[in-house]
């Protein structure tokens, strides 16, 4: 029987999922059958899950992380707005997020009942601190910060927001998705020792070089994770704070596979070499002339003519657009030297200007 071809990620600039690390994509395949979603029965899995849970700790700054291996970043931006709303019990609840916030939270806005009050982003893409303080009152039950935004890269000023979810009487979530991975070598105030941040999400599926899915939530209190429990009556575990019921054993153990291959020197030299190419990608497009926003973690965004976008999509480069029109690169590991030499070739041959 012929098997499917692998995801070739040769002309993948857009995506912020990579080719796993070697040791993720063997462990994925050994626990394809197992469901940490009952983890008194699959106790293997569970224990990794344990591991994966203690190294994003470390990661993130916590040394007795509560969470878990979420089904990607979606379900944990949820699973935040979700605890918090839960744990403050106001009669209309809303949550504070940058407008540069992932669409997860307009999701997690709608399925939950909570109002979203977005808040616009300084020149540089980074939340306003003072247009989130005044979003925010009584009835605000989340603050979000991202730390790696999706579009630009960005991070936004941790420390601030929170003293804005402290005011409010909120909970500070940080949305370290794309960007935690990178962020422990990048000299940012972001992570739980940093701030008094109450929730987290950093996705091992994304720089963590970890197997689809595997995202990540962490709490820095239990009872962030204990409001989410539910009673799970016909299962031998007693109870489940996850979202999902049955989930992936493959994300999880790839996830702790990967963290430990790479923790903490992998992701020190992928960040490094990062963006190294993040910097020479953007000074070469520079030189051509094209407008390009500074390079914060690696993500180059380059304002680009629409037809000549265009031109680089037909010629099946899988690149992609920010809301406000830019060119928008991500160098996850995939990405090399060599992929980004012959992607600036064809542009070179396709410019008209
Ligand atoms: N948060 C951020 C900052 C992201 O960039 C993304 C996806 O790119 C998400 C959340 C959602 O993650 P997922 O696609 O794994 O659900």
């Amino acid at each position: 029987m012929q098997r499917a071809a692998p995801q070739e990620f040769t002309r993948v600039l857009s995506s912020m999922c990579t080719e796993p690390h070697p040791a993720a994509r063997d462990a994925a395949e050994r626990f394809l059958a197992s469901n940490p979603g009952d983890p008194a029965t699959y106790r293997t899995v569970a224990r990794l899950e344990h591991r994966a849970v203690e190294t994003l700790g470390e990661i993130t700054g916590l040394s007795d992380p509560n969470g878990y291996v979420t089904s990607g970043g979606t379900e944990a931006n949820i699973q935040a707005v979700r605890s918090a709303r839960n744990r403050r019990r106001v009669e209309n609840p809303n949550v504070v997020a940058p407008e540069s916030a992932h669409f997860s939270f307009t999701k997690a806005a709608d399925v939950l009942g909570v109002e979203l009050r977005r808040v616009p982003t300084d020149e540089a893409h980074r939340a306003d601190v003072d247009a989130a303080r005044a979003a925010a009152d009584d009835d605000t039950v989340l603050v979000v910060a991202v730390a790696g935004s999706t579009e630009f890269g960005r991070v936004d000023p941790v420390p601030e927001l929170a003293a804005v979810a402290r005011e409010a009487g909120a909970f500070l979530h940080v949305d370290a998705a794309w960007g935690g991975f990178y962020l422990p070598f990048a000299d940012r105030e972001w992570g739980f020792a940093d701030a008094p941040v109450d929730s987290m999400t950093i996705d091992p599926h994304k720089c963590g070089q970890a197997a689809v899915p595997a995202g990540g939530l962490l709490f820095r209190e239990r009872a962030g994770l204990d409001a989410l429990a539910v009673d799970t009556p016909y299962l031998e575990s007693t109870s489940q704070a996850t979202l999902t019921g049955t989930r992936s054993g493959a994300g999880v153990a790839a996830a702790a596979a990967a963290m430990d291959a790479l923790w903490p020197d992998g992701y020190r030299r992928e960040y490094e070499r990062a963006a190294e190419l993040a910097a020479w990608f953007a000074s070469e497009l520079r030189e051509r002339g094209f407008d390009v926003a500074d390079v914060e973690l690696p993500i180059v965004a380059a304002s680009v003519p629409e037809s000549l976008f265009e031109r680089l999509r037909e010629a099946e480069w899988r690149i992609s657009r920010t809301e406000s029109g830019e060119l928008r690169v991500v160098c996850m590991p995939h990405v090399t030297r060599e992929m980004l030499a012959a992607f600036l070739a064809d542009l070179d041959d396709f410019d008209e200007r």
